[in-house]
């Protein structure tokens, strides 16, 4: 399969992706029977160390292999430069998941081009193009294991002091100490049960190690509450910086400073801009939401 030549934390990832992407367990070799064959492909690219992190969309089209006669994705363009946020909001099933796995070519699409720096993102070598983007998802699975090693996904060649850093700049720190068992402490089914907050923090302790490019970020639906809803924001600013990230958003305050919104309805960008710029358009999508969402608040 497409993850055999993958590197560890690649794995780990991908799985954790794939686990959140179908909701169940029992699903994930039903997707990784549905990746294609293509996927495996020579790439054409020789290896590539380490991706700058720049971003475009052309004219991409797609549909799910499994479902060939619904156009999920139309005709959608944009760009991101090094180190731009870059929010997509819209309704649910608009296709804002579909754009990150597209990304992480969990599939490939079916009209147009993606490229990373430039280049086709199918003629980079998987494990080159995954091993320079993260996902913190919305729902983080945690494996059975210590801390430690859920942290250490992120770069098994970490040393002590580089895990120690990452969990500080990630909140998660002082919540690991505090267990009796500290890096050690179990989690997942026998392990301690965290809160989706704190599960969050280890996933970007674990990106801040990875060190990637590109971040894609899948903001939590569910809200957390809010002390530690103050802790991931903060670590997610930690861990944007420097980096391009790809933020799927369901919570319009948290992306105000974006450098561009995309407004995705129905597969298509119906609109893009800051926030000050939607904001101002009449009848706009954004605008609605945006009146829904802060007058509910
Ligand atoms: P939400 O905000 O609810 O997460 P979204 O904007 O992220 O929604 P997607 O998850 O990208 O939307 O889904 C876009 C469309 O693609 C939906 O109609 C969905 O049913 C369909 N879809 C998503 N995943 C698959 C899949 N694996 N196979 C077939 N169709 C899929």
């Amino acid at each position: 399969t497409t993850f055999i030549g993958a590197s560890f934390g690649g794995i780990a990832e991908m799985y954790a992706q794939i686990q959140k992407a179908v909701g169940a367990t029992e699903r994930v070799f039903e997707l990784l029977e549905e990746t294609p064959e293509e996927i495996n492909a020579k790439p054409r690219l020789s290896a590539v160390e380490k991706i700058k992190g720049n971003v475009s969309f052309n004219n991409v089209a797609f549909s799910y292999p499994s479902r060939k006669e619904v156009q999920v994705l139309k005709d959608v363009n944009f760009t991101a430069e090094f180190g731009q946020k870059i929010a997509i909001v819209g309704p649910s099933g608009a296709g804002k998941s579909t754009i990150s796995s597209l990304l992480l070519r969990f599939y490939d699409i079916t009209s147009g081009q993606i490229l990373v720096d430039g280049k086709n993102i199918q003629d980079y070598d998987l494990e080159d193009l995954r091993g320079n983007m993260s996902i913190v998802p919305q729902d983080v699975i945690l494996f059975g294991g210590t801390i430690r090693e859920n942290i250490a996904y992120g770069n098994p060649n970490a040393t002590e002091e580089e895990i120690i850093t990452a969990a500080k700049q990630a909140n998660a720190y002082n919540f690991v100490d505090g267990f009796p068992e500290k890096f050690e402490t179990l989690v997942g089914e026998r392990g301690v049960k965290l809160s989706g907050g704190q599960r969050q923090r280890i996933a970007i302790a674990r990106a801040l190690l990875k060190n990637p490019s590109i971040l894609i970020l899948d903001e939590a639906t569910s809200s957390l509450d809010s002390e530690s809803e103050k802790l991931v924001q903060e670590a997610l600013e930690v861990l944007m910086e420097g980096r391009t990230s790809i933020i799927i958003a369901h919570r319009l305050s948290t992306i105000r400073n974006a450098d561009k919104i995309l407004v995705l309805d129905n597969g298509k960008i119906s609109e893009e801009g800051t926030h000050q710029e939607l904001i101002n358009l009449e009848n706009g999508i954004y605008k609605n939401l945006s009146n829904l969402q802060f007058s509910n608040s």
